[in-house]
């Protein structure tokens, strides 16, 4: 299978790393020149442009960093609309927003080509192990046809209703992986100033009624987590920047709904923090920061 894929970052790098694992020959494309030649290195073949990647294969899958960039690489005379097949399929995996995923879906139809939003959880730990969870927003056909990209880099996928459905699920789940970031970044550090081992802590913590996904897996404390961005100077994973992005989408496609979201507006100003002081393309757990003793 022919396949491309276009953002070669913290997460698209593993997710390419398993298609081709499973046996898919990928195409890909990234502004970065690094990534584009650690991705050949293991054996991914490099291209040169959006329309050269576009008019070789049958499925493109997008992972960038915002709506205006996912809008910039699909859209206009060099875009991925312009220049893929007949009937083939996009899928975006980027964290976009509702809106944007309608508006390019109505576009695709109109030039003959498939796309459906596929928003991903799990984090780069899940890319690395090919356990993503992907949010499916889009048409039955489009669900169906993606499957076996999808089922290469993921284990839960989950159709969530017509286009900008996957974005809408994303953004819900996003806002609590912001707010618990900032959550179990307290309680750890009180733990701290109380004298309590964060071993000892998190491990109570994640037997206990306070456990969750960041406390277990991603712990901001550093060294609770081994190699987990927080026990690594907060390299890699997930940057605060995108964080902003996402709760700021959130915060966005809530205004739009009429539904108030206060712990999602406290939670991105400490994330503002983390990047005014200049921190904001290290990982979310970077926010541990601003109350370690
Ligand atoms: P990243 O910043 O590490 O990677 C983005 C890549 O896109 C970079 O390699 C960049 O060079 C490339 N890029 C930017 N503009 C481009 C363009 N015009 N053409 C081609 N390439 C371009 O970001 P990431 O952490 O890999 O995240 C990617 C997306 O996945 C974001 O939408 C993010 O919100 C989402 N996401 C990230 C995580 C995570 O843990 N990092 C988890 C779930 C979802």
């Amino acid at each position: 299978m022919e396949v491309g894929f276009i953002g070669l970052g913290h997460m698209g790098v593993p997710m390419v790393r398993n298609l081709v694992a499973a046996g898919m020959r990928v195409h890909v494309y990234d502004l970065s020149k690094p990534a584009m030649e650690q991705a050949s290195e293991f054996g991914c073949v490099a291209t040169n442009s959006v329309p050269e990647l576009a008019s070789r294969v049958d499925v493109v899958v997008t992972m960038l960093p915002k709506p205006a960039i996912v809008r910039a690489v699909m859209c206009g005379a060099e875009g991925i609309l312009a220049h893929s097949k007949k009937g083939s399929l996009v899928i975006d995996c980027s964290t976009s927003d509702p809106q944007t995923a309608v508006e390019l879906e109505g576009l695709a139809k109109a030039s003959g080509q498939h796309l459906i939003d596929a928003p991903v959880s799990g984090g780069v730990p899940g890319a690395k192990a090919g356990t993503l969870t992907f949010m499916v927003g889009g048409s039955e056909f489009g669900f169906a046809a993606a499957q076996p990209v999808l089922s290469a880099m993921g284990r839960n996928i989950v159709h969530c209703g017509p286009a900008g459905s996957g974005q809408a699920a994303k953004l819900c789940n996003n806002l609590l992986l912001g707010v618990s970031t900032v959550a179990v970044s307290e309680s750890m550090c009180l733990g701290e100033r109380l004298g309590l081992s964060p071993d000892v802590l998190a491990k109570i913590i994640n037997t206990s009624s306070g456990r969750c996904w960041v406390s277990e897996i991603y712990n901001p404390y550093p060294g609770v987590v081994k190699d987990s961005p927080a026990s690594n100077d907060f390299l890699g994973g997930f940057a605060c920047d995108l964080m902003i992005k996402d709760l700021t989408l959130a915060l966005d496609a809530a205004h739009q709904a009429g539904q108030a979201l206060p712990m999602t507006a406290t939670s991105k100003q400490f994330f503002q923090l983390v990047s005014q002081q200049g921190d904001g393309q290290k990982d979310i757990s970077a926010v541990v920061k601003l109350f370690k003793k």
